[in-house]
């Protein structure tokens, strides 16, 4: 293997680790429901929630946390969130469908992104809060309230293209949510169908990892809140939205050591580190460096939790520079909040078999070949770099010391990589050893799944601790009840 391993390890909390560890239970498990196969780890999400709400606590705020359902299929986590007091962010009529069939009460749902008829017809007719994305939109649930004699419905106004005065920190373009500065058209509409429509709130999501951007935004929901009390309106919720983001890596210096030589290869100054020297949005012109990395920042140290209170904590410049946590507490505000990606933090892993280790005839790296699909494994897609843990079936193998490998799928196709990157391996693996790749429970699992070739979609299992050993059921067989106690 040419040059120093670049590894980067996947932060593992203890339950994950656990079952990463538990290699007797992950073989007896592709070996009955075939590979790939995800696993997620309910009592994880439950406990994800637990640090938003202490956060919530610390700030004094009132207010929901709505698990956005569209970073994951799964009925386990969901009905497991079902029995705590959290809510859910539905995107879809089918979300919505599930999300009634697991147990949350209207009271605890909002409806977010595109709608067609049917989901806003449901949503109004069992009293979900839904979150308008535009005035047009706010028109068609108030006709549609009145034609079918709907309950009042509750609105978020969900708002977009917020600025700052003084320093000018413009938040990202969206698809979605009616401008800030068409703000008055929108209010008249919402006094207009005041009679149809509760507009308790408004609304914004962003889909960054920065700081500055989602301050920016929040601060502006409180002056529109300001305008719509002037008026005579009296919403009381802000709404932010997900974006908290995970923490991948369990090791800063891995990442950076691993970007930094990423650069150089990019640049020629060593060999590539990358399946056709691919530069995941870097490319050198005539030397120099050009482009941006378009990778998720897989190391945060402030992710999730810790990401809302520092948000919380943020000075609004608007208001005298004051913490935005004291403005919504001063107000009385309910702070909502719509993690996905941050509430599935370490909550399922997905295993794939190793088919085949093949040297290559021009290169140092081995071909290792998985009963996978990039589709089935979709951390590339999100630009997310992360090691696999190798769960070896026969424990007695030789260590061979660190090895160089490229990961490829089961697709007869030549695009059908795992991953572009060249990964590092503390040994090489063998046939029929699993791959384990942590912390696939936000979009990675299913977001993408496809059936192509008429290859199964990977099967989903959930896992709990009971005593000091892992329990298991199909991810659709589980509720509540089956964990605590048992199964019974
Ligand atoms: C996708 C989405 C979320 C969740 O975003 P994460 O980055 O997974 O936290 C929240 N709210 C809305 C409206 C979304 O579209």
């Amino acid at each position: 293997m040419g040059g120093q391993p670049l590894f980067l390890q996947p932060r593992l909390e203890a339950r994950l680790r656990s079952l990463a560890e538990s290699g007797e239970l992950l073989h007896t498990l592709t070996d009955a429901l075939g590979s790939p196969l995800h696993v997620v780890v309910p009592e994880q999400i439950a406990a994800n929630l637990e640090r938003f709400r202490s956060v919530y606590r610390r700030h004094h705020l009132s207010g929901q946390v709505f698990f956005a359902h569209k970073a994951n299929r799964s009925s386990a986590l969901l009905r497991r969130l079902a029995a705590t007091d959290a809510g859910v962010d539905v995107a879809s009529l089918g979300e919505l469908q599930h999300a009634l069939g697991a147990g949350f009460t209207p009271d605890r749902i909002t409806a977010t992104g595109p709608k067609n008829r049917e989901f806003l017809w449901l949503a109004a007719r069992t009293s979900v809060t839904v979150g308008v994305d535009s005035r047009d939109e706010l028109e068609q649930l108030a006709a549609l309230v009145r034609k079918h004699a709907l309950p009042r419905a509750r609105v978020l106004l969900r708002l977009s293209g917020f600025e700052t005065a003084g320093v000018r920190v413009l938040s990202r373009r969206s698809r979605f949510g009616s401008p800030v500065r068409e703000l008055v058209p929108l209010l008249e509409a919402v006094e207009r169908h005041r009679d149809v429509l509760d507009a308790v709130g408004v609304a914004y999501h962003l889909d960054t990892t920065s700081l500055d951007e989602k301050a920016t935004a929040l601060e502006g929901c409180l002056r529109v809140l300001e305008e719509c009390r002037e008026r005579g309106l009296r919403p009381s919720a802000v709404d932010i939205g997900g974006g908290f983001g995970v923490g991948y890596l369990a090791d800063r210096e891995q990442w950076e050591r691993y970007t930094t030589e990423l650069t150089a290869a990019v640049l020629g100054t060593r060999p590539p580190l990358t399946w056709g020297g691919h530069g995941y949005g870097l490319r050198s012109e005539a030397g120099t460096l050009r482009g941006a990395l378009g990778l998720y920042p897989a190391h945060r140290p402030v992710a999730g939790a810790r990401y809302l209170d520092e948000l919380l904590a943020h000075p609004a410049a608007s208001f005298d520079g004051r913490p935005l946590a004291d403005l919504l507490l001063e107000h009385l505000y309910d702070l909502h909040t719509e993690p996905g990606r941050a509430l599935l933090d370490q909550c399922g892993l997905t295993l794939a078999r190793v088919l085949e280790v093949r040297t290559q005839e021009d290169r140092d790296e081995l071909l290792v070949r998985l009963e996978a699909k990039a589709d089935d494994i979709a951390l590339e897609a999100h630009g997310v770099l992360m090691d696999p843990v190798v769960v070896p079936r026969d424990l007695s193998h030789a260590d061979t010391g660190p090895v160089a490998v490229h990961l490829s799928g089961s697709l007869c196709l030549e695009s059908d990589l795992i991953t572009r990157r060249t990964v590092f391996l503390p040994r090489r693996p063998e046939p029929g050893d699993l791959m384990a790749f942590a912390n696939t429970a936000g979009y990675c699992m299913d977001f993408h799944a496809t059936r192509a070739q008429h290859q199964p979609a990977a099967r989903k299992v959930a896992a709990w601790q009971d005593g000091g050993s892992w329990r298991w059921c199909l991810d659709d067989q589980y509720w509540p009840t089956t964990s605590v106690g048992g199964a019974q």
